[in-house]
């Protein structure tokens, strides 16, 4: 590609954010604090396993984070999100609903269970779940009975409902909220992407009944593989965490367990990388809320390119910034030209209704959906040091 192509001030003013880079990642893990010393401390300790300090601390620090009353730590956030559901009482034969833009892990752990992922639209100017969307499909389909909507068509239960906060952006939640409590439809929400967004001053992943986080590399802030699941709820956080650890009876020294349960903890030597990088939240967020705000200024200036922004009311973590394209060809000429220049952009994810596994799944009227797989790319958004 030549200097003179269309897209090069972009990929230089990229290149300019992120100085002495030969290449420029979309999102590198900052250790910058204590990541080395409490690492080291939990090596010391002996504890490295799914028992220690460092994982007491790591839930203590996501309920100050967060404001929720409980947290619970766990290997992932594929993890997370699937005890959630399981906590939340989602069985073999139900479905749920999700939104057809997600990663996959969301449409994943629900299929764990057996339940069928329902995938139903986003909306253009937060990239979660449509609210409307979900309030029209619940109008056409849903049947409520005591204290449960089953879908009329099918004769399933619906028994959960998993808005995700794209790229950190939070979701219309108060809206979706209010539409899942009429119907008696359990909310869980994949805050995997949104540490340190919030909804009106709301933590997200705080509102429903269960939301579920992530700690995995690309992740704002990273453990290496770790996740955890937030609730205002006793008996579901200590049934999430008595699941998690193998649902063994408390004990002395016998081995009794009282349910199927999961190797699910998160381990004392991830949870000391979360600890330190905890600490750091708040200056990560700040120093990504920055950048966001210079792409904002530089986009602006460009025709042809949207620069995705929080909605008035939420505060974004800017996880991974969001170009819309005008067009599938000019996302996919400028995927082309970054990526062969160095800079790491990516498209959005493949809609989960057009994937193999979900070829039978019921989906709704997804065009937002295919409007914006086809225009959105990210594009670097690093802490920058
Ligand atoms: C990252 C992510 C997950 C899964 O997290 P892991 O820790 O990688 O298992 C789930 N949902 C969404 C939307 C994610 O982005």
């Amino acid at each position: 590609m030549t200097q003179s192509s269309k897209y090069s001030n972009i990929i230089d003013y990229i290149k300019g954010l992120f100085p002495n880079q030969s290449f420029i990642p979309l999102h590198e893990p900052r250790f910058v604090g204590n990541e080395r010393k409490y690492v080291i401390d939990a090596i010391d300790s002996t504890y490295v396993s799914s028992v220690g300090a460092y994982v007491n601390r790591f839930e203590e620090m996501m309920q100050e984070i967060t404001g929720a009353k409980y947290a619970v730590a766990t290997v992932n956030g594929t993890a997370a999100l699937h005890m959630a559901l399981i906590v939340a009482g989602v069985n073999q034969g139900d479905e749920v609903i999700s939104q057809d833009l997600t990663f996959i892990a969301t449409a994943n752990a629900i299929s764990y269970l057996g339940a069928s992922p329902v995938f139903l639209d986003i909306d253009r100017n937060n990239l979660g779940l449509s609210a409307a969307s979900l309030e029209a499909f619940l109008q056409e389909n849903g049947k409520k009975e005591s204290n449960a909507t089953f879908n009329r068509k099918t004769g399933k239960r619906i028994a959960a409902c998993v808005p995700m906060h794209s790229f950190g952006f939070p979701c219309d939640i108060d809206k979706i909220a209010a539409i899942c409590d009429e119907w008696h439809i359990p909310l869980v929400e994949d805050a995997a992407e949104s540490l340190g967004s919030y909804h009106d001053s709301k933590h997200t992943g705080t509102t429903g009944l269960v939301g579920t986080f992530s700690f995995n590399g690309n992740k704002t802030v990273t453990c290496g593989g770790g996740g955890a699941i937030v609730t205002n709820n006793e008996a579901i956080a200590k049934l999430a965490k008595h699941l998690t650890t193998q649902a063994k009876v408390p004990h002395a020294w016998e081995f009794n367990h009282d349910h199927i349960g999961y190797n699910y903890r998160m381990p004392n030597l991830n949870a000391a990388l979360a600890c330190a990088q905890l600490e750091q939240l708040s200056t990560f967020i700040e120093n990504k809320r920055e950048l966001a705000s210079k792409y904002k200024l530089f986009f602006d200036g460009i025709e042809g390119v949207e620069f995705v922004t929080e909605e008035p009311g939420a505060k974004a973590n800017y996880w991974l910034n969001v170009l819309l394209l005008e067009s599938k060809e000019e996302r996919d000429a400028f995927l082309t030209e970054a990526n062969s220049n160095g800079v790491m952009v990516r498209p959005a994810w493949t809609l989960m209704h057009k994937l193999p596994m979900f070829q039978n799944n019921i989906y709704g009227d997804v065009s937002v959906s295919t409007w914006v797989e086809e225009r959105l790319v990210n594009i670097p958004s690093s802490v920058r040091l």
